[in-house]
């Protein structure tokens, strides 16, 4: 039966949205239309908790009038101003603000940023600098980039080309790229509290794959520490540090995606810091900005920075960039984040909070279906047995059952994935638990 369009619904026709089956969305609309704390509210006046930070980047939570009003002063002083050959202040402000608290801390020295639009831009720009960087120091065969296979690093060409998430790339050519293979064994892992205990090994799948194509050709490798997207998959204890050895060894560089972990998300500043893994560059964006304004950033290497800083002096050194590179209001958004985060310890708080969110999660352990539940810092990700014939059915049901019911999750194939803002108390990490268990008996 058709109902009466509510005064304010749009007709649905014109938006081509993104990462959705447009037909089926349009006939039966999801509309979130306010903000504030850890809720949103929906188009028909329904409040929803949030339990996923938006898409992995409202770590203050909604509506900070500290980021509003940063963002609508420097509206009004300037709005936008170009980034070629000219700047303005508070884009070198936020760059310092950013170097002060960089992933690694001062010695990692990965205090050179280089400002994006997004994740898939920060991860474009990353993969860039490693070739370029390779060139400049007389390694120009080194054009290959080693991705993961269960890996998601954005949409561009390259982003896609290193992700390993098939759906993400089937239709589109790739440039050279290759992937290891890093996905978890269940079997030995399941339900492991923390960081599994098994599976360091699979940072071996590195050695093959320079076996296979020749170190000569290979500029980087690049890896998520903790994969998101792609279903929460968390690095084996050890896993990292053998990868960082690995890849040293052979001259390549190691890029650290924390488009999603940085800024809070695993209860350190950056899943840098949280593993004491030392990467050459890092990808960052969401958190950046609480989700507030577009914007990435890419941490580099002193080092890898320093080596392009050469040649002729009136010479582009890297000949990259965006329009929005920096952007004023982006940048003013950011600062105020870093302001609000510092305030409120938030890029510890999911560390201080882990232990409860932990014990919380694992104890839906016994429910229908669920085969494994992963947590680290603010993150959960429950994995369901898939329904024969109809992966990511059943999760998908369960988040439409958990969004009726008043609380946000998100199904990534057969995971449950879990990122509340980092501002989430107690009560709330049960009230998520608690709606994801009755749906989970209700679908069942
Ligand atoms: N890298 C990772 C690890 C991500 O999780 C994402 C987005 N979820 C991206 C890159 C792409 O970011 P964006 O959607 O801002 O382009």
């Amino acid at each position: 039966m058709m109902t009466a369009a509510k005064p304010n619904t749009p007709t649905l026709e014109n938006y081509w949205m993104p990462f959705t089956a447009n037909r089926q969305f349009k006939a039966a609309p999801r509309l979130l239309a306010a903000a504030d704390g850890m809720y949103y509210t929906t188009d028909d006046g329904r409040r929803v908790l949030d339990g996923t930070a938006g898409l992995w980047c409202v770590n203050a939570g909604h509506g900070r009038r500290r980021i509003a009003e940063a963002v609508e002063r420097q509206l009004s002083t300037m709005d936008y101003a170009p980034c070629f050959n000219m700047g303005h202040p508070i884009a070198f402000d936020f760059a310092e603000k950013l170097a002060a608290i960089a992933p690694g801390g001062p010695e990692a020295q990965l205090d050179r940023v280089f400002f994006t639009g997004s994740g898939s831009e920060s991860v474009e720009t990353a993969l860039k600098i490693a070739i370029a960087y390779q060139r400049a120091i007389g390694q120009g065969t080194r054009t290959r980039i080693i991705g993961r296979e269960k890996a998601y690093h954005g949409v561009g060409f390259g982003g896609i080309s290193v992700g390993g998430l098939v759906n993400n790339r089937r239709v589109f050519p790739q440039i050279p790229a290759d992937h290891m293979r890093h996905t978890l064994d269940i079997s030995r892992n399941a339900f492991t509290k923390g960081l599994p205990e098994h599976g360091a090994e699979l940072a071996d799948d590195l050695e093959r794959l320079v076996a296979l194509h020749g170190a000569e050709t290979i500029a980087a490798v690049i890896v998520e520490p903790m994969s998101g997207s792609a279903g929460v998959i968390l690095p084996a204890k050890g896993y990292l540090e053998r990868l960082r050895e690995i890849a040293t060894r052979h001259g390549i560089l190691l890029i650290f995606d924390e488009v999603i972990t940085g800024f809070g998300r695993v209860g350190t500043p950056f899943a840098t810091d949280y593993f004491g893994v030392v990467p050459d560059i890092v990808t960052t964006a969401k958190g950046i900005t609480n989700g507030t304004i577009p914007m990435g950033a890419v941490f580099t290497k002193r080092a890898v920075h320093d080596a392009l800083m050469t040649g002729p002096e009136n010479a582009i050194e890297l000949f990259h960039g965006y329009t929005y590179s920096g952007h004023p209001v982006a940048c003013a958004a950011g600062l105020a984040t870093l302001e609000v985060y510092a305030e409120e310890n938030l890029l510890t708080r999911g560390g201080a909070l882990a232990e409860t969110w932990q014990e919380t999660m694992h104890a839906l352990k016994g429910l229908p279906h669920i085969i494994d539940i992963r947590n680290i810092g603010l993150v959960a990700g429950i994995e369901l047995e898939p329904r024969p014939g109809a992966p990511g059915a059943r999760a998908y049901e369960v988040f439409l059952d958990c969004f009726a019911k008043g609380v946000l999750i998100r199904a990534t194939g057969d995971v449950l994935a879990i990122s509340p803002p980092l501002i989430i108390e107690p009560a709330q990490i049960t009230e998520i638990a608690d709606r994801v268990a009755e749906a989970l008996r209700r679908v069942a």
